[in-house]
């Protein structure tokens, strides 16, 4: 669509940006969407977020993505922050309401989409994630909050993710240990969902892995890795050869995406449009 003078402006905000796969995912689901809508990459360094924030208010964008590292430090920006935001700790979409801006956060509802489109329901299941930083808090928060039975969380240092039970407690049961621990065995022997939200197998380094014990894991176990490049890590290509279903973390990347498109324009964006620009532009990265 043409741009004209009543087209709304959003953007992605971070530093760098330019290898933000955001504009690409938008620009898909604006178009096959038929939204009157431009979406640019917003380069804006940590000491220029006040003043960025300020910017975007005064020239009335709609809203924005907000990526690495300004997560966290925009809550202070914003004159409200919802709830799931408030909870994860992170803000990763603005809505800018008449001059009001309320931060979300859209990777949760992201993380479950990506479950949802591929046929698994989350509800009573007991999930086992790999690492405890921010992209497994908002997974926490999702699961939970479409009644996942259990989470329990396991890393290299068990003494830092310890804070995760208490800060969700409020919607459900986290249990945090050491990774390596006997007791993370049997976790992972009751697992329905198993999901790497460590780096480990992340482009450059493809050759590592969070320590699984594959013998332990139940056969009809879904197991998901949040990383998208490469589009299969070692984890869920060992995950397939054990006969395990698996998913990458394309549909997540897409789905937080396709939230913050809804949240900002009330439309409901095709997931398998953002999808596939998403995949493409990774073919065309080579990753
Ligand atoms: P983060 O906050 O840095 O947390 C990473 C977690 O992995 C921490 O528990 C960390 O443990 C652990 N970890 C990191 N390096 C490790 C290593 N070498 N050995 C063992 N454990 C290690 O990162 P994040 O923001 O949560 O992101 C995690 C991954 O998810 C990244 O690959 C990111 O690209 C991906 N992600 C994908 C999506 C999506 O939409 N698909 C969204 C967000 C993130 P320590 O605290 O001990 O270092």
């Amino acid at each position: 669509m043409m741009m004209t003078g009543k087209t709304q402006n959003l953007g992605v905000m971070g530093w760098p940006v330019a290898h933000s796969l955001s504009p690409v995912l938008q620009q898909a689901a604006i178009a096959a969407a038929g939204l009157d809508y431009a979406y640019i990459a917003l380069p804006v360094r940590p000491e220029d977020l006040p003043a960025a924030v300020a910017g975007l208010r005064a020239l009335q964008f709609r809203g924005w993505n907000v990526t690495i590292p300004h997560k966290q430090a925009i809550m202070a920006e914003l004159d409200e922050i919802d709830e799931a935001a408030r909870a994860i700790g992170a803000v990763n979409t603005v809505v800018n309401d008449d001059g009001r801006l309320k931060g979300y956060n859209t990777d949760c509802t992201g993380c479950i989409m990506g479950l949802t489109a591929q046929g698994f329901d989350v509800r009573g299941k007991r999930a086992v994630l790999l690492g405890g930083g921010g992209a497994a808090r908002a997974i926490i928060y999702g699961l939970l909050t479409h009644s996942a039975a259990q989470v329990t969380v396991g890393a290299r240092n068990a003494a830092k993710i310890a804070p995760l039970a208490t800060d969700f407690a409020a919607y459900g049961t986290v249990v945090t240990m050491d990774w390596q621990s006997a007791n993370f065995t049997q976790a992972l022997g009751d697992a329905d969902l198993l999901i790497n939200a460590t780096p480990l197998g992340m482009v450059p380094h493809v050759d590592a892995m969070p320590p699984v014990d594959w013998a332990q894991v139940k056969q009809d176990a879904f197991v998901y890795d949040i990383i998208y490049t490469p589009a299969e890590t070692l984890f869920l290509r060992t995950a397939r050869e054990h006969g395990h279903r698996t998913l990458n973390g394309e549909l997540m990347l897409a789905g937080q995406g396709a939230a913050a498109l809804r949240l900002w324009t009330g439309v409901e964006p095709d997931l398998a449009v953002m999808q596939q620009a998403l995949h493409q532009a990774l073919a065309g990265a080579g990753v």
